[in-house]
């Protein structure tokens, strides 16, 4: 058993997102509530059926409290609308919900306090597609060490069945990599797009 693995015969904390929220925001299960500036918790729909979970807050988005608001969101936010969505018709969270110090990566101590609030988020959400943004979301969440450049773009089932869960790239990567990466990434997006389309029009 790994940190990364889901918390086994943990019963469900939280019913409600009200409940669920006023608890996340005051956090202090991990080292990371002391550097941040606010919990980053989530945004969007709570009633989306496509939802994105990224990495953590960077700066920007430990300062205005809104996930992917800097450059890398910006890019979210343009992938999103070339499928026809706003961001105000998705839910856009993160594995850990408060800023690794100098955006380094979350450690598994890190990612294994935040991942209760991440699992309720979902079991409150019942996505019908889920796009995991690099390589920390998908190997988490799909329980693999595959790495995202192996396994983007494909559909794999989720949460046993009820939904489709999609990696891509992670939108930083996307930047710094341009050309190739932002092709294959909005191919993704056009997967789940599809995805989304199959399963709600198979009366969803
Ligand atoms: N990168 C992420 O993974 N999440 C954010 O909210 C911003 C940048």
């Amino acid at each position: 058993m790994s940190l990364l693995d889901p918390p086994v015969g943990e019963p469900a904390l939280w019913s409600s997102w009200g409940e669920l929220e006023r608890d996340a925001v005051k956090c202090t299960r991990c080292a990371l509530a002391e550097g941040r500036t606010q919990v980053v918790f989530g945004a969007g729909s709570r009633d989306a059926d496509l939802v994105f979970v990224g990495e953590g807050p960077g700066a920007e988005e430990d300062r205005q409290g809104i996930p992917f608001v800097g450059r890398a969101g910006q890019l979210l936010t343009r992938l999103i609308e070339g499928i026809g969505l706003t961001r105000d018709d998705v839910y856009i969270c993160n594995v850990v919900k408060c800023r690794p110090p100098g955006n380094r990566d979350p450690l598994p101590e890190e990612i294994a306090s935040c991942r209760p609030y991440l699992e309720a988020q979902l079991d409150l959400l019942s996505p019908v597609v889920l796009m995991t943004l690099g390589n920390f979301a998908t190997k988490l969440l799909l329980d693999t060490k595959t790495g995202i450049t192996k396994i983007r773009g494909q559909e794999f089932p989720f949460r046993d069945g009820t939904a489709v869960l999609v990696p891509t790239l992670h939108p930083a990567a996307v930047l710094r990599n341009g050309g190739t990466a932002l092709a294959q990434t909005r191919a993704d997006f056009v997967v789940a797009k599809r995805a989304l389309a199959r399963a709600l029009g198979e009366g969803r």
